[in-house]
């Protein structure tokens, strides 16, 4: 799981160990330096502190040689240690400084072959820094130190006036024998280091994923207890519809058939007083139209799994037909052949389907127009049974075909935008499928399709 946001936070953790590595052990090397230069003093003043000139006796060379050179030694690595604790140049002057505070020590003690482990002891201490180039430069500081001091001054480094030319490169041969043990450390623990980073990478970008996972989850879980909240009112609010839709039926058919007596007993006074028929249409319309209303709601709120039986086509095409209010001019044909196989369905729920879709053609003619709906059928063995319902309407914009199965989805001003939706869903419930054809000014086209035999 190295993708480059982890690689890339291993490096930036790998730069922040490191530095962090670099910081310590500059800190650490000015304790050092410190500590040298008090060393170095006591060695000189202990060994060597006095001279003798003639009569007068003055301090030793070797005093100055430790307090001078010793501080100009330890001032600037302490210098840098405390100002750019972490640089380049710090580290790497440290290590010269370091290394000279070997030759110094060396000197001062005349060579000592014991006072050279310093070189050795402090070689090991540079590689805490685990950068092989600090070494690379203590080598090089080392080994030019001794160069020198060796041609210009050699009883300095090898306690000796004459050493053999070569004793250098037996030293140089030991530092570097020591040193290379030391870069194959250094080289070691970085990669062990840049192995943690990626390790720790890994794991801070797993529990990343994993807090942002359970957050997604408490969002869910949140928007799950809203919706169910919703849900719990809602099917109160379709309760609620259902009754009272259910309560509204049966005085409004009170009311249809008290129409119907008024208008048989006032048929006199209807003929001397023209409003009374006005009056008797319009309680006719309004109570049609609430009653519809009513229905559409009634069919919209009420779950009823299809109760499957052989129902012919032809005669059911027919009923739904002679049960949609007539319009105008409007033309009902029922092009569905007689001799097709007779599929398996809810008659009732299908012949709402029917009502529905042809009442929606007939609404769908503009006035002054010669309407034609059509319901026709195809079916086969095997094949599922496709009914078409088409007309010469106005047919529909994209944008409004797009929205016809929405719940209360209407462009009519007395419509309840509930009809196609109930369609749709008593299809659905039959394990089939609606599909509507429009273009504008020439007509619509809706074509269900439901299994030869199958509900659900
Ligand atoms: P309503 O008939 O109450 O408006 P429906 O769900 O039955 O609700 O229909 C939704 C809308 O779909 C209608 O308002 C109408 O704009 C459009 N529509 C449905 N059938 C047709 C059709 N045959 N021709 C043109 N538009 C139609
Ligand atoms: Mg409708």
């Amino acid at each position: 799981m190295s993708d480059a946001r982890v690689l890339a936070r291993s490096a930036e953790l790998f730069a922040g160990h490191r530095m962090a590595l670099h910081v310590r052990t500059d800190r650490l090397f000015a304790w050092v330096m410190l500590a040298q230069w008090a060393f170095g003093v006591g060695v000189a003043l202990s060994l060597s502190p006095f001279a003798w000139a003639g009569r007068i006796r003055t301090t030793h060379a070797h005093v100055y040689a430790a307090f001078l050179l010793g501080g100009v030694l330890s001032s600037l690595p302490i210098v840098l240690a405390w100002r750019r604790p972490g640089a380049t140049a710090t580290r790497h002057i440290i290590a010269v400084a370091q290394m000279l505070w070997s030759a110094l020590l060396i000197h001062l003690s005349g060579g000592r072959i014991e006072t050279h482990f310093h070189v050795f002891g402090s070689l090991a201490a540079l590689s805490l820094y685990r950068d092989y180039k600090v070494l690379g430069t203590a080598t090089f500081a080392v080994a030019t130190d001794h160069y020198v001091r060796g041609i210009a001054w050699p009883e300095s480094v090898y306690g000796v006036v004459t050493p053999e030319w070569w004793r250098f490169l037996e030293h140089a041969f030991w530092v570097i024998f020591a040193v290379a043990f030391l870069v194959s450390s250094c080289r070691r623990s970085i990669e062990e280091l840049s192995r943690i980073c990626l390790r720790q990478a890994e794991t801070e970008r797993l529990s990343s994923l994993e807090t942002e996972k359970s957050r997604a989850l408490d969002h869910a879980l949140t928007e799950l207890a809203a919706s169910q909240e919703g849900l719990q009112r809602l099917a109160a609010l379709g309760e609620l519809t259902a009754s009272v839709s259910h309560e509204l039926r049966n005085p409004l058919a009170g009311i249809t058939n008290a129409t119907g007596f008024l208008r048989k007993k006032l048929v006199d006074a209807a003929s001397r007083e023209p409003r009374i028929q006005q009056f008797l249409d319009i309680i006719d319309r309004e109570s049609a139209a609430c009653t519809h209303i009513v229905g559409e709601l009634l069919d919209f709120v009420r779950e009823r799994p299809p109760a499957l039986l052989p129902c012919p086509l032809r005669p059911l095409v027919a009923e739904a037909m002679s049960m949609v209010p007539r319009r105008g001019a409007v033309e009902l044909s029922n092009d569905v052949r007689d001799d097709l196989p007779v599929p398996l369905l809810d008659k009732e729920q299908f012949r709402q389907v029917l009502i529905n879709l042809i009442q929606n053609a007939s609404e769908a003619m503009a006035p002054g127009r010669d309407g034609r709906v059509t319901v026709r059928a195809e079916a086969g063995e095997g094949r599922p049974l496709c009914l078409v319902v088409s007309d010469n309407g106005t047919g529909m914009t994209p944008e409004v075909a797009a929205r016809v199965f929405q719940p209360l989805f209407t462009t009519k001003p007395r419509g309840t935008g509930l009809g196609l939706s109930v369609v749709q869903t008593i299809v659905k419930r039959h394990g089939g499928r609606i599909h509507v054809d429009t273009a504008l000014d020439r007509g619509t086209e809706f074509r269900v399709e439901v299994p030869a035999s199958s509900g659900r």
